[in-house]
């Protein structure tokens, strides 16, 4: 049986919250991307995440929480943690911490840290607050596929595979969030670049009176978080990046290509144009990266070609980036790991 997508109605999410209980999954909105939720405390239930999206063992999953108290059950907070908690959540900054026992070790794929968010979408607080769980949420689409920023997303990846979709929308801010280690509250490192940089962090750790060092992503972290592979959000048609559009169109004037500007292009626009924003809008190409990079992947083009963010996009065009780089990523050999 196909997924059912449920409006938000209080009736409706009780239900879910309830189906979540019995450690069912439910593909829920945040306000990042569209996450595929289970009860972070019950091994069961968190497999079933794992087979939804062929998702491999060794990617350790993000639990969602209410609030800094709920998180404390799951993790030992330091005070730089604590300071981070309390400027940034709810909101898109994962923690990764010490995890208590409590913590299945499915979860964390096995290490002794957990990672952990606050969600500041309404409707993700209000299925956290009815269930009285927390919520481990990876990103609900196949494994590897281009994160999902709609019910709609959900419903082509994951539709025969979950039975539970909840409609918000899309999501407000449209990239994953920012991942950073705290576990050495002296040096902390950002794992995942997202909508809250570096630069904040440790503003807001040097107000506290803290001293600490805010390392900026590694190009190949995999060791400490081994999710972060080199080829990841990838559409099925291939993907190539580059700095200039312009310079790209000389070498592809055809129209088997689809072009994905950074911003409208001046002048008439061709029907394989796209763009991620009307002006250079950082916030604006956020929302739009995902369902762009999908609307182009369905458009039958034998290859599309991305203009990378400009260095005056800030954090959000350093994510964005990110992403992109990974989704023009080399594909693995069949069966190589
Ligand atoms: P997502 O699939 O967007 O929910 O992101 C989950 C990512 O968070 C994983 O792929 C890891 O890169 C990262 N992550 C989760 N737990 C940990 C952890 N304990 N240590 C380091 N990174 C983690
Ligand atoms: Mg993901």
């Amino acid at each position: 049986m196909p997924a059912r997508t449920y409006r938000p109605s209080p009736r409706n999410l009780r239900l879910l919250a309830a189906a979540l209980r019995r450690g069912e999954l439910v593909a829920m909105p945040t306000e990042t991307v569209y996450g595929l939720a289970a009860n972070a405390l019950d091994a069961r239930a968190c497999r079933k995440i794992f087979a939804a999206k062929r998702r491999p063992a060794n990617d350790p999953l993000i639990v969602h929480v209410p609030d800094l108290r709920a998180a404390e059950k799951l993790a030992v907070f330091n005070e730089a943690a604590r300071v981070l908690a309390k400027k940034f959540w709810p909101g898109p900054l994962t923690l990764v911490l010490p995890k208590r026992a409590v913590v299945p070790g499915i979860v964390t794929s096995g290490q002794d840290t957990v990672a952990l968010r606050s969600p500041a979408h309404p409707l993700a607080r209000r299925l956290l607050q009815l269930a009285g769980i927390p919520l481990a949420a990876p990103s609900a689409n196949p494994f590897g596929y281009v994160s999902p920023t709609t019910a709609e997303h959900v419903h082509a990846g994951l539709g025969r595979r979950i039975k539970h979709i909840l409609d918000g929308g899309a999501c407000p801010v449209g990239v994953e969030s920012t991942i950073v280690d705290v576990s050495d509250p002296h040096r902390l490192r950002v794992l995942r670049p997202g909508a809250i940089s570096a630069r904040q962090l440790s503003d807001v750790l040097r107000a506290a009176g803290l001293r600490a060092t805010v390392s900026q992503p590694q190009r190949k972290p995999q060791v400490l978080a081994p999710g972060l592979l080199d080829q990841h959000y990838s559409p099925h048609t291939p993907l190539s990046l580059c700095t200039r559009i312009a310079s790209a169109l000389r070498h592809e004037p055809g129209s088997k290509t689809a072009l994905i500007f950074w911003r409208k292009p001046a002048g008439h626009a061709r029907k394989n144009w796209h763009w991620l924003s009307d002006a250079g809008s950082p916030e604006q190409a956020a929302r739009n990266f995902y369902s762009l990079l999908r609307r182009t992947d369905a458009t039958g083009h034998t290859r599309i070609v991305a203009e990378k963010a400009p260095a005056s996009a800030g954090h959000l065009g350093v994510a964005i980036n990110d992403r992109l780089t990974r989704a023009a990523g080399k594909r693995r050999a069949p069966g190589s790991r």
